[in-house]
């Protein structure tokens, strides 16, 4: 995406990635497309396929308690979602650049950066067998919470902010049609479940489990047993079973790095911030910190400026310590915690029904879930 951005500002950039293009375009991932998101695809040129094949929803239901209770969006906030896989986005963006000629370097390995603290870094990889140099002006690193630009920023200037959960997401694709027309958080005494969807055809659940836990111990009947437990409806609805063609297990952790530049160096994305999945932000958050620093670029190269760029970290930290408080609050309110006391049981039961009989309170937690709460 800042790939593109720039691109629409006639400033050049090369993408170096570590994976091959058709790893990219079919590792499915995340699903939720905030509204800004949304209309940043729209605004460049990229929202078609988004608005053909993604699903727009106006909502999402909550289920604790036997019950289930729908927040309802677009009536909160003139706003809604759309469900549009992750690596249909990556597809999209992938195309308008090979469209454009741009220089994009899949398959390499062995990246390393160099001179950030100069006014020319450099990318140092491999592709091919053959070592490669980039010299440019600016590195950002967009490469996940695995990659290596986090720890280019000495620690002695980075203060890294942590929570680990002490459990984790058992996580199923199914082909099978929806379950819901909307997505379903639920609350349960037996743990957190969701289910979501990818496309038409391809579905996506999940239910809290022990992060330690192993998929070789769930065989489908015992996956499908559980998600009836924690999801069915008294009133006959039933979450649809289909063929599980992908079981992982992911460990939930909330993560934020402060500082997010160093030199020439800026980070955008899981490569400087982690959110649980409950509050489905993690993609949004990385388009947005592109956003920012787009319009940094464009001000340094316009007007030689730095400015906008300087102050990167601090006005991208707005929002993501916003998305960091939500997606904590959503997975502390929804999940299971073994040490949890029957008074604090019961202060989740009071929140969900608070939220959901509230209009005040299921406005909070609407604009969040759209991306359009307010942040100073
Ligand atoms: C199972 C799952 C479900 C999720 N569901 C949701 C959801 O519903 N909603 C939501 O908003 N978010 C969700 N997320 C989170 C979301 O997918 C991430 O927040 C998002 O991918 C972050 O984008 P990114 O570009 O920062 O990092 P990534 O998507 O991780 O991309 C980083 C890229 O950098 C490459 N790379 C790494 N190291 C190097 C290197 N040294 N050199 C070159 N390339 C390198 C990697 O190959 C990778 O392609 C989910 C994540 C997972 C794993």
């Amino acid at each position: 995406m800042l790939s593109h951005l720039l691109h629409m500002q006639g400033i050049d950039s090369v993408v170096i990635e570590s994976r091959t293009r058709e790893q990219i375009e079919s590792t499915i991932r995340a699903g939720v497309l905030e509204q800004g998101t949304m209309d940043l695809l729209h605004e460049v040129g990229l929202g078609q396929r988004m608005a053909a094949e993604g699903a727009l929803h106006t909502g999402f239901d909550l289920s604790f308690n036997g019950g289930r209770h729908r927040i309802d969006l677009k009536a909160l906030t003139g706003h809604s979602i759309t469900v549009y896989a992750q690596h249909e986005v990556i597809k999209d963006l992938v195309g308008a650049r090979v469209s454009a000629n741009a220089q994009l370097e899949f398959g390499v390995s062995d990246t390393s950066l160099h001179g950030l603290d100069t006014e020319s870094p450099s990318i140092r990889y491999v592709k091919n067998g053959e070592v490669r140099e980039i010299v440019c002006d600016f590195v950002v690193g967009c490469d996940g919470s695995q990659g290596i630009s986090r720890s280019a920023i000495p620690e002695s200037v980075r203060m890294d902010y942590q929570r680990l959960y002490p459990f984790g997401w058992f996580g199923i694709l199914v082909e099978a049609p929806p379950s819901s027309d909307e997505l379903i958080y639920a609350r349960h005494e037996r743990g957190f479940a969701l289910i979501s969807t990818r496309s038409p055809n391809v579905q996506r659940m999940y239910f809290q489990c022990d992060p330690k836990d192993s998929v070789e111990n769930w065989s489908d009947d015992r996956i499908w047993s559980e998600l009836h437990a924690r999801v069915d409806q008294a009133d006959g609805w039933k979450v649809t079973e289909g063929k599980i063609f992908q079981k992982n297990i992911v460990g939930m952790r909330s993560f934020v790095s402060s500082v997010m530049q160093h030199g020439r160096l800026y980070l955008a994305g899981d490569a400087a911030h982690i959110v649980p999945p409950t509050g489905a932000k993690g993609i949004n958050l990385a388009i947005n910190d592109v956003l920012i620093l787009a319009e940094g670029f464009k001000q340094f190269y316009r007007e030689g400026k730095n400015e906008s760029l300087d102050r990167y970290s601090e006005t991208a930290l707005k929002r993501i310590w916003r998305a960091e408080h939500f997606s904590w609050w959503m997975t502390s309110m929804l999940h299971q915690f073994d040490d949890a006391s029957p008074f604090q049981q019961q202060m989740q039961l009071s929140e969900l029904a608070y939220v959901t009989a509230s209009r005040a309170a299921a406005t909070a937690l609407a604009e969040n879930y759209v991306g359009k709460a307010a942040v100073h």
